[in-house]
């Protein structure tokens, strides 16, 4: 089964909070203006999952079975509600109890002006949300349902972005909670912060993380035809700058082939278990002839998640950030805050991996390569080299604290490297840290975030606040806001504040 990274699938369901006070005449009316909303937001360029418009609900039956029909139905990813009149918040209680998808709250209203000459106290009466969306609010923060307050009338671009971002989010939660991770190996010995809870993670975020002998791989990769390779081969010539040493003929061809068998491999042994992320170890390679560099570039590129040194929790991220970024321009990797360039006041980080960056960084044609690699005692291996493209990016990383997880951000800006870089043949990014290199720095480790993280140009932070929000989730971010005495005591604060939230 081939992965899909995409939002087609999908569905948000659109509900709309009345009661039978008004009389049906009034009913049929909200029911009809709460169509318009729902086609209206379905319609925009900036939501891209289906915005599906279900019945008014006007008692807790209705909503209950709404609740549970939603969390039944894999094809929903959230609810959207909008108090159009005033409901009676009494009458969400069991269905917010009920409900395990995500929900955007929609503050809104059927008109943009109020039609000042001709108010009556039948349009008070129709158009009410203002205070029936605080009735929902209040119930909704009692019972302490996590979820987006989008306020703004559905005509907004601002409104559909956010509306758009939300969705994303719930996209990334959704294909998490659908995840099946394949560790190829253990992780890198005596490394820290790639450790963690895996069953926790199974809990939290839904994936299953789990350990495969690497050899296993290798005998996939040990039945690939040699019809396969030659296809793939060929697809590579097309594709990229193939190095002429590695071209058919060339002295080292056969390394492209291994390379080639190495995708071939990995991508069955991913599709027969219904995998949409893995996790490698230069460690524990076993029978395979090379570190998986192209391979595993290009199945980043593709949607897969992937952590390196075993590091499962950023294969997580690194799926998510495919999934929510899906038809966007730019795209999601494994990162690794690597080296600087310390010039006072205009300071750069260099990122990059051994070989596994994801070629969804850049739209120039990346060159195929083959160089030796200090570490793992295998065959030099080859990989994609490339500089990811100027532009906004987050850099996120995903820590176990012990007793939960803590995801950290960074928002950054790709710039393009102070001169070309001929001696480091391996994917890489250069980039900008908000507020500033010293400020960023000395936050992320006050926060205890990982060295890996997934980088993602396709959307921003706040697709990265809604999904934490969704998934209860910590999230510490690094913006232009951040100072570092305030970032210190978020971190306290946060410690007593996670403790409390999640009980005994
Ligand atoms: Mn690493």
């Amino acid at each position: 089964m081939a992965l899909t990274t995409s939002l087609d699938g999908y569905e948000v369901w659109f509900l709309t909070g009345s009661q039978h006070l008004y009389g049906p005449e009034t009913l049929a009316q909200v029911a009809e203006q709460s169509q318009q909303i729902a086609r209206l937001l379905d319609s925009a360029d900036e939501v891209p999952v289906t915005i599906v418009w279900k019945p008014v609900l006007t008692d807790a039956a209705a909503i209950k079975r709404t609740a549970l029909e939603a969390n039944a139905d894999d094809r929903v990813i959230g609810l959207v509600a909008w108090m159009h009149t005033f409901s009676p918040a009494k009458m969400w209680i069991a269905g917010l109890d009920a409900l395990r998808k995500p929900l955007a709250h929609l503050h809104t209203q059927a008109n943009v002006e109020l039609p000042w000459a001709e108010i009556d106290f039948d349009f008070m009466n129709l158009n009410q949300a203002a205070h029936g969306d605080r009735e929902f609010g209040y119930i909704q923060t009692r019972l302490g349902v996590p979820r987006k307050t989008i306020v703004g009338h559905a005509s907004d671009p601002r409104v559909r972005r956010e509306l758009g971002t939300w969705q994303r989010a719930a996209a990334g939660l959704a294909a998490s909670r659908d995840l099946k991770l394949a560790r190829f190996g253990d992780n890198m010995r005596f490394v820290a912060v790639t450790e963690g809870d895996k069953t926790e993670a199974e809990l939290r975020f839904g994936v299953q993380v789990n350990t495969w002998g690497v050899n296993d791989l290798a005998d996939a990769v040990a039945a690939a035809s040699a019809s396969d390779i030659d296809a793939l081969v060929a697809e590579y010539e097309e594709l990229y700058e193939v190095a002429p040493e590695l071209r058919k003929g060339g002295d080292r061809h056969e390394s492209l082939r291994d390379g080639a068998a190495i995708e071939l491999g990995l991508r069955s042994f991913l599709e027969e278990g219904g995998f949409g992320a893995f996790t490698t170890s230069f460690e524990d390679l076993g029978a395979l002839k090379q570190l998986p560099g192209l391979a595993v570039q290009r199945l980043m590129a593709e949607g897969y998640g992937f952590g390196a040194e075993g590091d499962w929790k950023t294969a997580i991220l690194v799926r998510i950030a495919n999934v929510m970024g899906a038809g966007l321009p730019g795209g999601a990797s494994l990162m690794e805050d690597y080296t600087y360039d310390m010039t006072p006041g205009d300071e750069l980080i260099l990122g990059a991996h051994m070989l596994e960056v994801s070629p969804s960084l850049t739209t120039a044609k990346p060159t195929l390569e083959i160089h030796p690699l200090g570490i793992g005692g295998k065959d030099d291996p080859v990989r994609l080299v490339f500089t990811a493209d100027p532009g906004p990016a987050v850099v996120v990383a995903l820590s176990d604290m012990r007793d939960r997880f803590r995801l950290t951000a960074n928002v950054v800006e790709n710039v393009p490297p102070r001169a070309a870089l001929p001696k480091l043949p391996v994917g890489r990014a250069v980039w900008k840290p908000q507020p500033d290199f010293t400020t960023s720095a000395a936050a992320w480790l006050t926060a205890g975030a990982a060295h890996h993280t997934v980088m993602s140009t396709a959307v921003g932070i706040e697709a990265f606040r809604d999904f934490a929000e969704m998934a209860e989730v910590e999230l510490l971010v690094i913006d232009d806001s951040t100072t570092l005495p305030e970032f210190q005591k978020q971190v306290r604060w946060n410690q007593a504040y996670y403790r409390l939230a999640q009980g005994l």
